[in-house]
This record gives C-alpha cells, sequence and structure tokens, in this order.
C-alpha cells in the first residue's frame, strides 16, 4: 500500500517519514489535515484505514459549515507517522515546499460504500459530520463537505 509513496521520494533527501510506525490517538481513528505551501496551497486530508493513512489534496481551505463543497483529489497513501509531520521538504523533492498542521484529532467512521465515505470528525477545525464523495468524471476526485 505504501509503494507509490516510497517510490516518490528519495528519503535522503525528504525529512518525511520512511517507516509505517503505529500511531494511537485514543479512542477512534486519526485524521489530520496538513496545510501544505507546495506550488500551490492545498489542505491535506488524512484518513487512517488499515494501516495506513488514506489521503487527498484538498484544493482550498477547508471549513467547517454546512454547503461548502470543496474538490479533493486522492493522493498516495501516507504511513501513520506521517499525520503530524511538519517540516520543510526540499527544493527538488515530490511535493517541495512546507508542511504544517491544520488540524488533527480523530474520526469514526459512520457509512462507507464504493463512491461515498460518511465520517464523524472530532477536531479543532473541524468537527460534526463530513461526506466524501467520488465523483464520475474522474475517480481520483472526491468532494468534501460538512453534511
Ligand atoms: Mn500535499
Amino acid at each position: 500500500m505504501l509503494e507509490e509513496y516510497k517510490k516518490k521520494r528519495d528519503f535522503s533527501k525528504t525529512p518525511e517519514p520512511s517507516e509505517n510506525k503505529s500511531q494511537k490517538l485514543g479512542q477512534g481513528l486519526i485524521y489530520s489535515i496538513q496545510e501544505h505551501h507546495a506550488s500551490h496551497l492545498h489542505y491535506d486530508l488524512r484518513l487512517e484505514e488499515n494501516g495506513v493513512l488514506k489521503s487527498w489534496a484538498i484544493t482550498k481551505i477547508p471549513m467547517n459549515k454546512q454547503g461548502i463543497k470543496r474538490l479533493a483529489v486522492q493522493t498516495e497513501d501516507h504511513p501513520l507517522s506521517y499525520y503530524n509531520f511538519e517540516g520543510e521538504i526540499p527544493e527538488g523533492e515530490y511535493g517541495a515546499g512546507t508542511v504544517h498542521m491544520w488540524d488533527l484529532g480523530t474520526y469514526i467512521l459512520k457509512e462507507k460504500k464504493e463512491n461515498l465515505i460518511k465520517i464523524e470528525i472530532k477536531g479543532k477545525m473541524l468537527y460534526g459530520t463530513f461526506i466524501l464523495v467520488k465523483l464520475r468524471s474522474d475517480p481520483k476526485n472526491w468532494l468534501f463537505f460538512k453534511s
């Protein structure tokens, strides 16, 4: 599950974690969002599932408000230890730029279908029921919004 993650990175150059260490944040599964100042500023949503972090790059700042939908582009699975990574990915490396925490907490899975994930987020910036819906146009493209 992490092959794509590892293939994209040179761990002698990037400070990002190379190992998948198990992490526990109390009750519930890991939820976090990292603000990533790469070529385009985006917000990386991480959700723990089966020992990895499922990941989406949200193209605009997420809102804790109903009715505001954000495009969330699914990216490669990340190791669990990535959930609180902060730092500088060097120039020339994949995802070059600064990463810092935007939100951190846990989530509970409410419903999962092929095209829909319903979760209850317990973070500081985001809390309540959120939905990810896969778009038909491109399987990597999802919409993320508060329900
Ligand atoms: Mn990113």
